[in-house]
Formats: C-alpha cells, structure tokens, sequence
C-alpha cells in the first residue's frame, strides 16, 4: 500500500490511495455473479480500440421494433435505447444518431463488416451461432470490426432471443437498458472492469436475481465514465476532467509488481473510482480522472 500526490493540471492537489490487491479477488467476484455479458474483440491486450469520429449512427433492428417474444409486453424499446446511449454520450464527447433497419444478422466473422452498427433481438441461425460461442445462456455479446490501427469500423450487437428482457423491473427478466448500457460500452471499444458497480463488469443478474451482489444498473459508474473519456475526451463545456496519475508498485524485495491489479481509491471519500492492471515495469497509468478532490478553497468536493 502506497499514497500518492499529484497536482493536476489546474493546480489542484489530488491525493490518492493506492493498494495492490491480490491477484485472486477479482476471481472471486466473477464466480459469484450471474450471467455474463459477452463481447467478441479479437484485438490482441495492446490494441487500443476507438471510433475515429465521434458521431456514431445505430441502425435498430425491425427484430427489436416488432413483437418479440423475448421482450416483456409493454416494453419500450427505443426509450431504453436512448436512455442508455444519452449516458454515454453525457459520458464523453461522442453522439448517436438511431436509424431503423429491416436487417436482423449479425455480420459474419472476419475481417470487415457490412458497416452497419446493428441491435438485433432475432433468432437467426448467424446470431445464434455467434451467441453460442459465449456460452449457452449469455444475454447479450457484441462483435466489433476494426481495421490495423485499431480504428473500429463496425459493432453489432446481438441480444439473446431466449433470454426475457424488459424495462419495467419484472421479477426474473433483464433489465433491457442495463444490457444495453453495457454493450454500447464494447460498442465504444471498453474492456471489461473488475469493479462490480461499474456498468462495464462482466456479469448481470436477472432482476431479483442475485440483486444484492450487483451493485451497478442503468446508471455509469465514474469508472466507466473515466474509460470513455480516456478514449474520447470529456463532452464540451466539463471542466470536471481530467486528472492522471502515475504510479510504480514494488514488491517487498523492490521488484516491479508486473501483472497486479492496482485499485484506486479517493482517500477522503473511499470512493473507489478505477481498477487497472500493473504493466511489465510495474507501472500503472490512471487517466480521465474526474476532478472531484478537495481544492484550495476548502470545499471538499466541487460537484
Ligand atoms: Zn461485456
């Protein structure tokens, strides 16, 4: 365990805790959750995916527009979906367009797409084959194209048309936005976080369901808020961004601590506001940081 202080840009005196977990909690966590939220990257641990531009046009599948089956009576789809990409996009500097398509297939593996960023709920044999490959009940999975230098030209998302999802809180379903929430994350080119309240963890309940364990639902956490900035910078006019930090971990013979998990806690709110793993040299760099730290004029927290 460590504390570290940094003056960020402003000038602010940003103070931190920092301890390095062991390698086997985040294990723990996992095996306790539900179902997982599965995302097809085939990028290798370096590459660094993005959007090159910020406006990103969804196509809604007519599989989701129309009746489904596995969508609880009632439900209101494109609600959920606005809901969900308006959190991202209040998130960092991105926008969304939402067109309607009679598509309903992912595009097959390989190289490149068809271009359209697809939301289909249909149980086509490509979707699926393609959920398959993630395990017999997984809610969701997404498979994003993109080119050498890690540009993203394509995601589809598919939802599992034998799962149940709804928007109203029903008892055993999934929460539709929540689902959502997470896969426009991968949508965005975000891994996975080993935070369990941050909506890009791998794993939901039902609702009901293991609630208690799940401590994230339609709502970002500032860890995930703080990934997509890292990608795409704050929306115009924030100034609650960014603040970055820096730090070695050493084991007790002083060697650098490769491969461990560091996470990052406020230390006057123990809030914890990141997770990432050490590098080769020990090092692990914190970006996008909101700016919520005690300043010069006694306030403890500007926001
Ligand atoms: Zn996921």
């Amino acid at each position: 365990m460590a504390s570290h202080q940094k003056k960020n840009s402003s000038g602010r005196l940003a103070s931190f805790q920092i301890s390095a977990a062991l390698a086997g909690f985040a294990l723990i966590l996992c095996l306790l959750v539900g179902n997982s939220l599965a995302t097809t990257v085939d990028a290798g641990p370096d590459v660094d995916l993005r959007w090159p531009a910020r406006r990103i046009v969804i196509s809604l599948s007519s599989s989701l527009q129309e009746t489904s089956p596995a969508i609880m009576r009632g439900s209101n789809v494109r609600t959920a979906l606005e809901s969900a990409l308006k959190s991202w996009s209040s998130a960092a500097n991105l926008s969304f367009e939402i067109i309607e398509t009679d598509q309903t297939n992912v595009s097959p593996a390989g190289s490149s797409g068809d271009g359209v960023n697809l939301i289909t709920i249909a149980g086509s044999a490509e979707n699926i084959l393609f959920l398959s490959t993630h395990g017999p009940r997984v809610p969701a999975a997404t498979r994003i194209f993109y080119d050498r230098r890690g540009r993203i030209t394509e995601t589809d998302i598919v939802l599992n048309p034998s799962e149940l999802f709804s928007t109203n809180g029903a008892f055993g379903t999934f929460d539709l936005e929540t689902v959502l929430l997470h896969e426009i994350g991968h949508l965005l080119g975000l891994e996975h976080s080993d935070l369990p309240f941050a909506s890009m963890y791998d794993g939901i309940a039902r609702n009901g369901i293991l609630g208690g364990l799940m401590a994230y639902g339609r709502e970002l956490s500032d860890v995930d808020v703080a990934m997509a900035r890292t990608k795409y910078g704050p929306p115009d006019g924030v100034n609650d961004c960014c603040t970055s930090l820096t730090a070695k971990i050493l084991t007790g013979q002083r060697r650098p601590a490769i491969n461990e998990k560091v996470w990052l806690e406020e230390s006057l709110s123990g809030r914890l506001v990141s997770a990432l793993q050490t590098d080769r040299s020990g090092v692990v760099r914190f970006e996008a940081l909101l700016n919520r730290m005690p300043n010069s004029q006694g306030s403890r927290f500007p926001k």
